[in-house]
């Protein structure tokens, strides 16, 4: 049996990419994860497929939501369930949120662990004080301003009162306070700090959700601080910063600026290209919802695939028409014990340059890539520049890609190799997912649908009623005109189209039409 291994691990504030590397690397060797009901889920992606996810829904006092959808469990049954499953002989990641040992129960589940003989590691985390801090432009300790900083909870633990807490002190105190958990008593800590001496006039600032696509920010004086948060509908989880750092300057909210916040874009490719789609949409603070419609499936076994796989080198041009294509084909490669070097001195042409940059990724420079993304003009660009008479041409493609492309290769007097490497099937939602995505756009919560082929319109609405995405009036964006067409045919308006048909350019008419 396995040495029973437990890493306490801070997961980070929310934003899933402000997690350390050493928490990656940990949650990547993990049997069980075991996460609090803060955790960023998409930070589970970063297990192993097997790996058992358990979400305890912990978190830190009853001001805060979970977002795993749990009821939250006791500490002791965590507890418990942390010693029973490293005992298991396996390694445990316990993810928590922010730091995995401020204002958390981190101590506790240490001394557990010590008792059992069980070993561990502590691997820090971005606790959401100072994030929340950061993603407002407040600077906790200025130096013309603050040279002190003080974490407080705002919720003492059970079986200790409110005044346990040194209100006195925190009064009397200059510097920057950060409150956790102070949602709850937010009027009686105001109060109870005017009372202990602090100006009724402080500044305070509240931030909900930080680090988040639904980050709310509010401000004001310590008196008046706790009714602003009830007309603004701000609640826990939040961080109450109070002290003279606090500034109401909308030039350094950098975060609540950028021209996707808050907004919700729902994305309907396969599951790998809905993770580089989303994380670009998430750099832009987009609420993301991944709703891929389509599957790849391949490769599809044909005599020309097999050819192509023994003869590889037999070619003078190789045709890749996307980044899925060559991905297929060097798993084919790979599994036949071949690899880059099987290509010889076949000139090899890539239609876009993510296909480029995919075959970059196995060492191969593609010798042509068309300046216009798309298979038609592949032919016309091609046999301008080289003589293609009587070349022997091998076009791998998708099985759904229109046939022009090898009728217009032929064209040019060369001899093409037409292979269907793999297809595209539309992919089914459980009813719960598809239910949920109804009752958002339904409620007018989704602002934006992008669509990033014909066959993802395909996918998407034998999952979502068409009528109910028309009368919604939700706006929908494309990726080039086939997927347009394609909308259209569905009797569907289209808001935006991208310019460069690429993911980068979806994102960028995104952007720019704000
Ligand atoms: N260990 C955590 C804190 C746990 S206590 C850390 O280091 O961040 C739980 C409290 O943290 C919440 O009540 C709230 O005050 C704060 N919190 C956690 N995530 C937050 C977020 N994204 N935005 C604002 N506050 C957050």
């Amino acid at each position: 049996m396995k040495k029973p291994f437990v890493y306490l691990v801070g997961a980070g504030p929310g934003d899933a990419e402000l997690i350390t590397l050493k928490a990656m690397r940990c949650l990547s060797v993990a049997d069980c994860v075991i996460y609090d009901g803060l955790v960023n889920p998409l930070l589970l992606d970063y297990a192993p497929a097997g790996t058992e996810k358990i979400c305890v829904a912990k978190h830190g006092g009853s001001t805060s939501s979970p977002r795993c959808g749990q009821d939250s469990i006791r500490q002791e049954q965590i507890n418990e369930l942390l010693v029973k499953k490293a005992l298991e002989g396996k390694t445990i990641v316990r993810l928590k949120g922010g730091d995995p040992t401020l204002f958390s129960r981190g101590g506790e589940e240490v001394k557990i662990l010590c008792d059992a003989g069980i070993d561990f590691e502590i691997v820090p985390g971005i606790t959401a004080g100072l994030a929340a801090a950061q993603y407002c432009g407040i600077f906790l300790t200025d130096r013309n301003i603050s040279s002190q900083v003080l974490f407080v909870t705002g919720h003492p633990a059970a079986d200790k009162d409110f005044e346990s807490i040194d209100w006195d002190t925190l009064g009397r105190f200059d510097g920057s306070i950060v409150l956790y958990m102070a949602m709850d008593n937010l009027d009686k800590i105001a109060q109870r700090l005017i009372a202990a001496g602090k100006d009724a006039d402080t500044p305070v600032a509240v931030i909900q959700n930080a680090t988040l696509s639904n980050q709310k920010f509010a401000a004001g004086s310590l008196c008046q601080i706790a009714g602003i948060c009830r007309r603004q509908d701000i609640s826990a989880p939040a961080i109450v910063i109070v002290g003279k750092v606090v500034q109401n300057e909308p030039a350094y909210q950098w975060f609540m600026k950028k021209p996707l916040f808050g907004k919700t874009i729902v994305i309907t490719r396969d599951e790998m290209g809905n993770q580089r789609l989303g994380q670009m949409l998430l750099h832009q603070a987009a609420n993301v919802i991944d709703f891929s419609c389509i599957q790849l499936q391949g490769p599809i076994e044909s005599r020309f695939l097999t050819h192509a796989i023994n003869d590889i080198c037999d070619y003078d041009w190789i045709v890749f028409t996307s980044s899925n294509g060559v991905e297929f084909m060097f798993k084919l490669l790979h599994k036949a014990g071949k690899d880059s070097r099987n290509f010889g001195s076949a000139k090899i042409v890539c239609i876009g340059d993510r296909t480029a940059e995919a075959l970059l990724q196995y060492g191969i420079r593609a010798d042509f890539v068309p300046a216009e993304f798309t298979a038609k003009s592949l032919a016309k660009e091609l046999a301008a520049k080289y003589d293609l008479r009587r070349k022997n041409i091998l076009l791998l493609r998708s099985a759904i890609a229109p046939d022009d492309l090898a009728d217009d290769l032929k064209q040019t007097g060369a001899a093409v190799e037409d292979v269907r490497l793999y297809t595209v099937i539309s992919a089914v939602q459980d009813e719960a997912k598809k239910q949920e995505l109804a009752n958002l756009i339904q409620a007018g919560r989704v602002d934006w649908i992008t669509f990033t082929s014909s066959s993802a319109v395909e996918g998407f609405f034998k999952n979502v009623d068409t009528e109910l995405v028309r009368q919604a009036n939700v706006k929908l964006a494309s990726i080039g005109p086939e997927t347009t067409k394609k909308l259209r045919e569905y009797g569907l308006t289209v808001r935006i189209e991208a310019q460069t048909h690429t993911a980068e350019g979806l994102v960028d008419v995104l952007v720019n039409c704000q």
